[in-house]
Order: C-alpha cells, then structure tokens, then sequence
C-alpha cells in the first residue's frame, strides 16, 4: 500500500491544475454529444433494450454496490462478490468505489455545512448536480475516509484503472449491438445514470418532503427513488445512514433493497442492517405532525457511530 498516497488530501499542491480539471471532464461532456451518433447510425430494438437493461442493472449496482456497502457498509458480502460490486458499480463511469464512498462520507459528515463536498445549499444546483466532480479539491480518492476498504489491493487497482469496467463494457455493447448499441446501449444509459445518480446530491438537497429533523437539507422525494431504485428516500438515509434500506415503509418503494433481500436468501449478501423499530415508530409519529410529542431533537449517533467505524 503506498502510505503516502493513503495520507494525502485533496487540495494539497499535488491536486491537478484546472487545467487538468477541463481534461478530465472532457470525456463526460463527450460522452453526451457521442449520444447524438444514434442520429447517424440509427436506433435498433436490441440498442434500446440494451439501454434499458444497462440502465436498470447499473443504477443497482451504483445504489447497491458504490453507496450501500462500500460508502455505509449497510451489509456484509464475500471478498469475491465485493470485487464483482465495486466492477459492476465502476461500469457506469462514476470513478472507482473507494473514490465515490469517500466522498459521500465526507458528504455525510458535513451534510450542507461548509465542506460538504456537494451542497446545493452551500453552493449552487450544477456545482452540486456535477461541477464538485472535476474540481481540484474533490478529483482524488480520500484515502484518510476509505481505509477500511483501501487495504484491498484489488480494490485500489480498480480505484486508479476505473476507466477499465466502462472501456470493456463499451466495446462490448459495440461488439453485440453494433454503433447503435455503443450510442444508445452505452452513453445514453450512461448518461441517464449520471443524471439520476446527480440528482440525489442536488435536488433532493432542495425538493422533496422532510420527515426528520437531520440539521441539513436532505429530503425525501419520489421521482428520484423511482428513478434511483430507492435513494430518494434520502432524508430517511440522512437520519438513520447504518440502514441497508433507505424506504423506510411498504410505501416508499426500494427496489434496491428488495433485490439485496433476495440475494440474502441464496446466500450472497448477508447481516443485511435494518431499521430499528423506534426509527420507524419515531417516523409514523412526524408524519402525523406529532413531533412535540417526541420530546428532544433527533439523535444522529447512528451517523457519528457509522462515521467513526469507517474512520
Ligand atoms: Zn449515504
Ligand atoms: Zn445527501
């Protein structure tokens, strides 16, 4: 393990220039003009089924892989399998899994508070939609908020070669659906995943219903936990994060948790972490505007509990 790289911060003088910043963001704004190729080479049944597929698939992973294990640790899973989470999550082009769940723990820990690395409070709707991602300060991995998985080597290969899952997967929507299946079966699903994947840090900082009292912005909203296969439940998230499932009632739709469920009957995923029942007691009360019988503000040391153990 290089120990240097482990200690260093983003923002210290080895941070790329701007420069490097634009270059780094080029491949994604190409990536949505690569969608107009369809216009040339058209669009076929078996690009479009791809899509969906891909999309679906891959926001599963994002949700289930990068931002429930990897970030909260919300169940537990083999080395084998934690492999296959973090490739598949990777074949959406959101960087490598130690670099998303670092981030998304320092977001945690300074939900829209200074520092917060994507605060739609504390800066504006596209910095905190996208903009946070090729900025100097937030372009390396957080080595210091991801050591508990850092010390897989495995992990850290894909971490500094994660344009490897997306390249293969390209070549092979290419190889199988020909330019049709690159166009649409690979960027627009890409694209779309992006975007949902975006939203849960920016609009769902600012639009969207309120359950807990978790000293931030975060809400709950339903396009975006339908369109994220659950993480739009994310006031519910920001006040209970140790959860594996973010819909906290039958009614709140999460089909990520769902499919984990299942895989733990077979034995794939297991010690999946639920909500405890005074959670949900505590919730079925605010949604009945009980909260002045509730007596002292919500407690969030499941966050500083979750927080310290993945320190
Ligand atoms: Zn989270
Ligand atoms: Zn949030």
């Amino acid at each position: 393990m290089e120990t240097t790289a482990i200690a260093a911060n983003p923002g210290t003088p080895n941070s790329p220039s701007r420069a490097q910043t634009w270059l780094q963001a080029t491949p994604f704004i190409l990536s949505h003009v690569a969608v107009l190729g369809a216009i040339w080479s058209g669009v076929t049944w078996s690009a479009a089924v791809l899509c969906v597929v891909l999309l679906l698939v891959r926001q599963w992973a994002v949700t289930a892989g990068y931002h429930r294990y990897f970030a909260h640790r919300t169940y537990k899973t083999s080395r084998a399998m934690q492999f296959f989470l973090a490739f598949l999550a990777q074949t959406s082009s959101q960087k490598g899994a130690l670099w998303w769940a670092a981030h998304h723990r320092v977001h945690h820990k300074l939900s829209d508070q200074p520092g917060d690395v994507h605060s739609p409070v504390q800066s504006s709707f596209f910095y905190a939609h996208v903009g946070w991602v090729f900025d100097d300060a937030t372009v390396e991995t957080r080595w210091d908020k991801i050591r508990d998985f850092a010390k897989y080597p495995e992990l850290r290969w894909l971490d500094k070669y994660w344009v490897v899952p997306p390249t293969i997967l390209a070549v092979f929507c290419l190889l199988v659906a020909g330019w049709p299946g690159l166009f649409i079966g690979f960027f627009l699903s890409t694209v779309l995943l992006w975007h949902n994947t975006f939203l849960i840090n920016s609009l769902t900082h600012i639009w969207g219903k309120r359950r807990f009292d978790t000293g931030d912005d975060s809400r709950n909203n339903a396009l975006t936990a339908f369109l994220t296969l659950g993480e739009g439940w994310h006031n519910n998230h920001h006040h209970y994060q140790s959860s594996c499932r973010n819909g906290f009632y039958w009614y709140e739709i999460d089909v990520t948790y769902y499919v984990l469920k299942m895989m733990s009957w077979v034995g794939l995923v297991w010690d999946i972490r639920e909500v405890p029942d005074h959670v949900l007691e505590e919730g079925r009360r605010r949604a009945k505007g009980e909260q002045d019988k509730l007596g002292e503000p919500v407690n969030q040391s499941s966050t500083d509990d979750e927080l310290s153990l993945a320190a």
